[in-house]
């Protein structure tokens, strides 16, 4: 019998849970999905419910075996990714989750954040976890579930309950709740997670009075995480990887070097900066936070977000219904001959890295008679770009300060890649090449190299970065002149919006 060659990858996700089987050249053969509905209790809040997020989980991993026809054996094992922060608790001894999943974007801790901060805990919680004091990681969501469930937190203290990342949740259903476990890039976005000792930080624990017996042991990203029940997949299953979504997105570009970088462009934007053994912290207000761990080896990275990418193309389609399809965007953006100095800051929520400013709000500057559908579209895809650049000038001058190489390339994944207009205009105000890899379902492909890694289907991380396939490359072609007048025109609009002075 010929050797199982199929990695099953689970990408558990916001909007939807996938299914997707990876060949051992890195192929996608068959994929799933099922998009996932959101639960908005009140302002500012987002939940999930677990059973259904576990109900679809088991019927796109089924539904894809069954597509590409294969039997459990011919799967050498299962790699999890997940939506990172979102916080499931639940019962020890029955499964069942004590309240819906609070998830990433959820924003009822920041109560408890300011208080944090007024007392004066902010410096420790960066120079324990690399992160920011906010309410997006998962310390106080478990913090809200703990004081607002009724008898949680005495089951809390009793040990009756486990605490978890979807990746964990997934895990211990899979494994008939036998293994209780998540991985060390997971761990490091609850803001409890030592990320230099690798370890969870018993004073931020008491600080947040969170119970240690809540968490989950913490492995590797390519691990022996135990094996699926035999009757839910048809058969045992190793589970051998597991990783954050943009942690995994870092494997499955390859950006294995330090100075290596990747950007994916979804619905927001996440830019990850591979800084090898050195956890280097942010002047800037990044994050600084796990790549991945391998043999028990950390690899650090810095992190920046930008909250509205694709948003901005899905308000231009469903908000101000200027575009019937966001791919209808590039064919709009490259009828002009330039950007007729209107620039859209699109500040929905806010401004996220390097700005922090969460009270501003967007704006369209620049507007004259002539300006029509197509300048706006234009700017929104402009204004992406521009954002990448504000993150990548800040990691440039956090790396600046302790002397990592600047990036040569920036690779990119994610729905927004395809736009080609988008990707030559990155690659024109980065003045960096943009490579653009031929899978852009680059965060399961990266959890299954790292169940492949364990299961042997993969010798090592060189051995994963050589099946990396370039589809095209965007080099920069615009003059300096033009690209620094053109940066200099949003960063004036955004200091327009800014409610207060850097
Ligand atoms: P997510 O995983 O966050 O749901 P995806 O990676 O699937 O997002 O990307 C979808 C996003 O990409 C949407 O916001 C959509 O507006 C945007 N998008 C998709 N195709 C294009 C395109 N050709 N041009 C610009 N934006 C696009």
């Amino acid at each position: 019998m010929a050797s199982p060659r199929m990695v099953l990858a689970i990408d558990q996700g916001t909007t939807s849970t996938r299914a997707i089987l990876f060949d051992d050249s890195g192929m996608a053969e068959a994929a799933v999905q099922q998009e996932l509905p959101q639960i908005y209790p009140a302002d500012g809040w987002v939940e999930h419910d677990p059973e259904e997020i576990w109900r679809a989980t088991l019927a796109v991993c089924r539904g894809v075996l069954d597509k590409a026809r294969l039997a459990p054996t011919d799967v050498a094992a299962i790699g999890i990714t997940n939506q990172r922060e979102t916080t499931v608790l639940w019962d020890r001894a029955t499964g069942r989750p004590l309240h819906n999943a609070i998830v990433w974007q959820d924003r009822r801790g920041a109560a408890l954040c300011r208080q944090l901060a007024a007392d004066g805990h902010e410096p420790l919680v960066q120079a324990r976890t690399g992160l920011l004091v906010d309410p997006y990681f998962s310390a106080t969501k478990i913090a809200w579930i703990l004081d607002n469930v009724a008898g949680a937190r005495d089951a809390a203290e009793r040990g009756d309950v486990a605490f978890g990342t979807m990746d964990s949740f997934l895990l211990w259903r899979l494994t008939g709740g036998k293994v209780h476990a998540t991985d060390a890039t997971n761990a490091a976005r609850t803001m409890l997670y030592e990320i230099h000792k690798q370890d969870w930080d018993q004073e931020l624990l008491k600080i947040l009075n969170i119970p240690p017996q809540i968490l989950p042991r913490v492995l590797d990203n390519a691990a022996d995480f135990g094996t699926t029940e035999k009757d839910l997949l048809g058969g045992p299953l190793l589970v051998a990887g597991m990783a954050g979504d943009q942690q995994a997105a870092v494997v499955g570009q390859a950006c294995f070097a330090p100075g290596m970088i990747k950007s994916t462009y979804g619905t927001g934007c996440f830019v990850l900066l591979n800084t090898g053994e050195r956890a280097v912290p942010s002047q800037n207000r990044l994050v600084t936070t796990l790549a991945y761990r391998l043999d028990g080896r950390p690899t650090y990275a810095v992190e920046g977000s930008i909250f509205v990418a694709g948003a901005a193309i899905q308000w231009l389609r469903d908000g101000l219904k200027l575009i019937a399809a966001a791919g209808e965007s590039q064919a709009l953006a490259a009828s002009l001959a330039g950007n007729s100095g209107v620039y859209l800051v699109p500040a929905f929520t806010g401004l996220g890295a390097p700005y922090w400013d969460p009270e501003a709000r967007g704006a369209i500057f620049g507007l004259t008679r002539d300006v029509g559908i197509a300048e706006i579209v234009r700017s929104a895809l402009e204004a992406v770009c521009y954002q990448t650049r504000d993150l990548m000038e800040a990691m440039a001058s956090d790396g600046a300060a302790q002397g990592t190489e600047p990036p040569t390339t920036l690779r990119v994944d994610g729905g927004m890649v395809a736009n080609d207009w988008v990707m030559q205009f990155l690659a024109d105000i980065l003045d960096l090449p943009v490579e653009r890899p031929v899978v852009t379902e680059t965060t399961a492909l990266g959890a299954a190299y790292l169940a492949g890694l364990k299961a042997g289907m993969f010798q090592s991380t060189d051995d994963i970065a050589q099946r990396w396939q370039i589809d095209r490359v965007f080099q920069p072609r615009m003059s300096a002149d033009q690209r620094e007048s053109l940066y200099a025109g949003w960063k004036e609009a955004v200091a327009r919006v800014q409610t207060q002075a850097k």
